[in-house]
């Protein structure tokens, strides 16, 4: 008998046929012996439809309202999965995450989850049920505020209680077989990975690969959660997410693969600082005009400046919801600072190449703009770690940068193309 948490996503309970063909899954592991709590997102894209009806209201809705309605969405989910649990001769309890003993910082939007109070969920347990914990949302520890932890944070609430309860493996059920080399949206010759270390995940889902989010994985590892990502549609296994085969491709028993994957994201944007002056402290007034506007920002690039001029362009990316903020907050300083002017670009894309393998094998970075070049694709920055080496390009070029890059790996599978079950990417 094991104790083992599920995680749906809203593609796997998207309509009511889909809601029963999950609970069938959930009731046979229950009768097959094992605990199950179950956490699950809101059915299909119903958080994008509550986003566009809450701006249709008001284009800056207070964030607290604005997690309270979203909270809604899962709930909708939970109890009616609860229900259809129930109709099978199975006994289920639903819990918001608030029932559940979530409990997050107060950033509504983007709570982190600071402790799990999982006394609920382990008396459901105990009565024999099985327990349904709304994903995505928490309370504050003061004040009972409802909040919610960003998007995609269901796969967090699902490894934040695995760890609290001692769970065996955290499965993570998605519209596609695991984790893939790439998306197989885009790529369909994409390979299934069999096992893939935190650290590589966490570059791969920082790069912008959206089968798990980021908070998750970086929980998952620092508390050792496995966890497994696999179908709901299918009875294939996934993929793994640990640091098991890790630890024994360090002490060379297994081979250690040069490329995981290659990873896109179409969510940021560019903005460039043009002609400033080339003197110490310029950059750092720049970026502490961004951070203080509470912009994280990825990729950096200054150009070396024209000695006619002495002046030179500072070049960064950041996520495009946050372009207005940080260019409004540029140009109330550009008087100051003394630059020329500002631009914006959001027709960028980027694409990441990830890999532990790569710390130790020269030339992957020749390799992956040897590819691009053959593609015609342009390279406008370029960025790297010791994992992972990540290009901008023009977004429109994004996909078929992908698939260039993918193939020059040795990448593409030889039996079939990758399945996607459902879901509409979003
Ligand atoms: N429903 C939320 C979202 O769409 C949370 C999740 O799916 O994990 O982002
Ligand atoms: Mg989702």
């Amino acid at each position: 008998m094991s104790l083992i948490v599920q995680k749906y996503g809203g593609s796997s309970v998207a309509d009511a046929t889909a809601i029963k063909r999950v609970a069938k899954r959930i009731a046979e592991a229950k009768r097959a012996g094992d605990d199950v709590v179950v956490v699950v997102s809101a059915m299909g894209d119903t958080t994008d439809e509550l986003l566009e009806l809450a701006n249709e209201i008001s284009p800056l809705p207070p964030l607290r309202e604005m997690d309270i309605l979203l909270t809604a969405g899962e709930r909708i989910s939970m109890s009616l999965l609860a229900m259809a649990i129930a109709n099978l001769g199975v006994e289920a309890q639903s819990f918001t995450g608030q029932q559940a003993g979530v409990i997050t910082d107060d950033v509504h939007g983007r709570a982190r989850i600071i402790d799990v109070k999982a006394s609920r969920i382990r008396q459901a347990l105990d009565s024999g049920a099985v327990a349904i914990v709304a994903g995505f949302q928490g309370v504050t520890e003061h004040t009972n505020d409802v909040t919610t932890l960003g998007r995609g944070g269901s796969d967090t609430t699902a490894v934040a209680i695995a760890a609290a309860i001692g769970a065996d493996v955290c499965e993570i059920y998605t519209d596609v077989d695991g984790v893939f080399t790439a998306d197989p949206r885009i790529v369909p010759s994409a390979r299934k990975i069999d096992r893939i270390s935190y650290e590589e995940m966490l570059d791969m889902a920082a790069s912008g690969a959206k089968v798990l989010m980021l908070r998750c994985v970086e929980y998952a590892r620092r508390n050792g959660v496995r966890i497994h990502v696999r179908s709901s549609f299918s009875g294939r296994e996934g993929t793994l997410v640990t640091d098991e085969h890790a630890d024994a491709q360090e002490e060379g028993q297994m081979e250690q693969p040069i490329i995981s994957g290659v990873a896109h994201d179409r969510t940021e944007a560019k903005v460039t600082v043009v002609g400033v002056p080339d003197v110490p402290g310029t950059a750092a007034q720049i970026f502490e005009v961004v951070a203080g506007a509470d912009v994280n920002i990825d990729m950096i690039v200054q150009n070396v400046s024209a000695a006619s001029t002495g002046l030179t362009d500072i070049s960064f990316t950041l996520p495009a919801t946050d372009g207005q903020k940080a260019t409004a907050a540029l140009q109330a300083v550009q008087g100051s600072i003394g630059f020329d002017s500002l631009q914006y670009d959001d027709t960028i894309g980027k694409l990441s190449l990830v890999g532990a393998g790569m710390k130790s094998h020269p030339g992957i970075s020749a390799k992956l703009f040897g590819a691009l070049r053959d593609a015609g694709i342009n390279i406008e920055m370029i960025s790297t770690s010791e994992i992972r080496v990540s290009v901008i390009t023009r977004s429109d070029q994004l996909d078929d940068a992908v698939r260039a890059v993918h193939t020059a790996f040795d990448l593409d599978s030889s039996d079939g193309e990758a399945v996607v079950y459902g879901g509409t990417g979003r």
